[in-house]
């Protein structure tokens, strides 16, 4: 059995009946150099404590496989029944594995990590379908329990989540996801990676949480209305973003809140970075 065998994939779940669905990313690995370098973070994402890993999407397994040996428990989430039933079977004798059914999109995943990883170190790992990738990727950072990510994602996706500010990658996708967590480009996949191979380059993603988030909790809410605003009609000055978002304020008022944060009224929101985002947080908690 090579479960990174195109023909004996194909073997396998045709007889179920399946076909690739695009709608939910079915692209899976057949390069098994891959998994092996992903589950080499594992260790390194725990600080060398013992790790309890959630995989989402498992598909045909490439990954889990690989993470099995990686981890002291695993958890996978799968929502199509046939890659899952595959799944139970192939790895019913391995103690440190439960397979879970379902949308991971739909389940609490902080409820998830403390019924599965008890006295583990919760890590999530995947290869995420690029549908959902970004509302995953929201979900696993508000989902507190997980102290960090291995994500395989869209490559223009990646960009996004490193981008400087003042790019066209840079937006209120990378503002929040930096606020809490350390994100570093590992390495490059290319299309031939997967059956069937997708039209563009993905890419491994580690994503650290931070002790504690770049913005304090009661500020949250203030600073991503205003992130979120700013990134909002990117050729627009921040003036005009933040006087369309904030119409309780008069326009001489927003000018005198964004000037009072040290910043040009002029200048374009897409342009700035997270301390000055807090200062305007700061002026525009005022009245
Ligand atoms: N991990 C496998 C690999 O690397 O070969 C498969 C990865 S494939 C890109 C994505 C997998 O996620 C598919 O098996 C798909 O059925 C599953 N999936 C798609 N949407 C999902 C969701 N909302 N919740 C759980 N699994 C999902």
């Amino acid at each position: 059995m090579d479960i990174y065998d195109p023909a004996y994939i194909k073997s396998v779940l045709r007889p179920l009946g399946f076909t690739f669905s695009k709608a939910r990313g079915q692209n899976f690995l057949i390069d098994p150099e891959i998994p092996r370098r992903m589950a080499g973070y594992i260790r390194d994402m725990t600080g060398g404590a013992p790790a309890g890993v959630l995989e989402i999407g498992p598909g045909f397994g490439a990954l889990t496989s690989a993470l099995l040996d990686a981890s002291d428990k695993l958890a996978a989430i799968e929502v199509d029944h046939r890659l899952a039933d595959v799944l139970e079977s192939r790895y019913k004798e391995r103690g440190n594995f439960t397979l879970l059914r379902g949308d991971a999109l739909r389940v609490d995943l902080n409820a998830l990590a403390d019924a599965q990883f008890n006295g583990l170190v919760p890590v999530a790992a995947a290869n995420l379908p690029y549908s959902v990738t970004s509302d995953m990727i929201g979900a696993l950072i508000r989902a507190t329990r997980y102290r960090a990510m291995l994500l395989m994602i869209q490559r223009e996706v990646a960009a996004r989540l490193t981008a400087p500010p003042a790019t066209a990658e840079y937006g209120s996708f990378t503002v929040f996801a930096r606020v809490f967590c350390e994100t570093k480009a590992l390495f490059d996949v290319p299309p031939q990676a997967f059956m069937p191979r997708p039209n563009v380059v993905s890419t491994v993603m580690l994503m650290t949480r931070r002790e504690s988030a770049l913005v304090p909790e009661d500020k949250q809410p203030l600073f991503f209305r205003i992130s979120r605003a700013s990134f909002a009609m990117r050729r627009k000055t921040l003036h005009n973003a933040l006087s369309a978002a904030f119409p309780e304020f008069a326009r001489q008022a927003v000018s005198q809140k964004i000037s009072a944060a040290g910043i040009d009224p002029g200048v374009r929101g897409e342009t700035r970075d997270i301390s000055e985002f807090l200062r305007l947080c700061d002026t525009f908690s005022g009245t």
